[in-house]
């Protein structure tokens, strides 16, 4: 084949061995079409692929990498714990520290408790709210995501009060079951599930803003309306904060709106990059987790010395550097009004949503705040545009239901490199 690249080939050898080529789904572009690029090595805002081709990247591992790739400050810090071990299946120093950082930073944690990843941590929190709560029942919102495990994977079917049924194969009815979903940012159909279901649901789990649709923030009153409503009820309030903690703000999403959630879980940014995930919060509730109490839970490789190394190197940096914040929020806020204003001349009444580091841009009109907002936008524009802007060496999500994640790294220069492509592609993507 004419022009066949280094990812083509590896990713026909990958279809044969791996289930669609790809270890995560939505690597494999299957929404936006194509062969997905196979990376060799990044440094600062900057991807290379097989090929040697570079790219700006606003994905940024989903968001862990909020320093860019490769900072020195992370990269030091595992050098340094490498020669030590690479793993002790044995309490070490390390883990308290991360944990007290997490407690520090996330007033609402008052004891935390260390996994593998962002699922875990979700999956955990929720049996902690079961068997904390003796109650059976969790509500979720439509298009928040909160990893793999079965609970999660559970569509609206028809409205706030139906019963939820399984949105993939291999979860079965019965999990459904106890799974109830409403639509984001809908206070009132929230109270209808709740009214139906009295003293049954044990946990509100939500993204307190959402990446997982593209990017939706709560509306006024939303968080606060869950929050009063799980206080009233014995309900525990959980934010999924694996892509907001750290990120919006040093507390996350709940330092942001003022809002304390009962637990928060944690991941991708705690482990800088390798893989980490946590669950916290009001320690008369963690206080149930085994071995002290009477919810199992545990891990063989959890608090890993690497991962522990680099999460605490990346989190004190960002701890120490609150600066870096402010300048996170003006770099996204030039992306995403620059972005606004160039759809707006070029005749597109596309939605730009943006909360501090995290924003999308949505190919329907506005507002977007909810799945079905969401699900309005011109997918094939999408991703010719998303084409366009990888010719163009720009990284984006490869899907039209993602937000991108703004890295320290992303310097003026790159922002307005990203401005001539934008402007470009959104031509091509509406060529006739
Ligand atoms: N919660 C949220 C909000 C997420 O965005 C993700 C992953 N994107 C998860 C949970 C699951 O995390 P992981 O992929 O580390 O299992």
């Amino acid at each position: 084949m004419l022009n066949q690249t280094t990812s083509d080939t590896l990713f026909t050898q990958a279809q044969a061995l791996i289930p669609g080529g790809v270890n995560s789904p939505v690597r494999a572009f299957r929404s936006v079409g194509g062969t997905p690029v196979f990376m060799q090595s990044a440094a600062g805002a900057w991807l290379t692929d097989v090929d040697g081709n570079r790219y700006v990247d606003f994905i940024n591992s989903w968001g862990p990498m909020i320093l860019g790739h490769a900072p020195a400050v992370v990269l030091d810090a595992v050098r340094a714990a490498l020669p030590h071990s690479l793993s002790f299946g044995a309490p070490t120093r390390r883990e308290s520290e991360l944990a007290e950082l997490i407690i520090e930073m996330v007033p609402s944690v008052e004891k935390v408790r260390l996994v593998n990843s962002g699922t875990e941590a979700c999956m955990a929190a929720i049996r902690v709210a079961r068997g904390y709560t003796g109650r059976a029942k969790i509500l979720k919102f439509e298009g928040c995501y909160h990893g793999h495990a079965d609970a999660f994977l559970i569509a609206a079917g028809s409205g706030a009060l139906t019963l939820g049924t399984p949105d993939s194969a291999g979860v079965t009815h019965g999990v459904a079951q106890d799974t109830l979903t409403v639509p984001y940012n809908d206070l009132p159909a929230v109270a209808a599930a709740v009214a139906a279901n009295p003293g049954q649901i044990a946990a509100i789990i939500l993204e307190p803003v959402v990446g997982n649709m593209g990017l939706v923030a709560p509306q006024q009153g939303f968080l606060q309306g869950l929050r009063a409503l799980c206080t009233a009820q014995g309900i525990v309030l959980i934010f999924d904060e694996v892509m907001t903690g750290f990120r919006l703000a040093p507390g996350g999403a709940q330092e942001l709106f003022g809002i304390a959630p009962d637990m928060t879980t944690l991941g991708k940014i705690i482990g800088g990059g390798l893989p980490v995930g946590a669950y916290g919060g009001r320690a008369d509730i963690m206080n149930q987790v085994a071995p002290v109490g009477k919810v199992y839970q545990a891990g063989t490789l959890s608090g890993n010395p690497l991962a522990t190394a680099a999460g605490l190197a990346q989190l004190r940096h960002l701890q120490n550097n609150p600066a870096l914040y402010a300048q996170l929020n003006a770099t996204t806020t030039r992306l995403a009004d620059g972005t606004r204003q160039i759809a707006q001349e070029l005749g597109l009444n596309y939605t730009v949503n943006q909360v501090g580091s995290m924003f999308s841009l949505f190919f329907t009109s506005g507002p977007v705040n909810h799945l079905e907002d969401a699900k309005r936008c011109d997918l094939p524009a999408f991703g010719r545009y998303f084409h366009a802007m990888l010719a163009r060496g720009i990284y984006l999500a490869p899907s039209q239901f993602e937000a991108l994640f703004v890295s320290t790294a992303i310097s003026d220069e790159l922002v307005e490199m990203y401005f001539h492509a934008c402007r470009e592609s959104l031509v091509e993507a509406h060529r006739a």
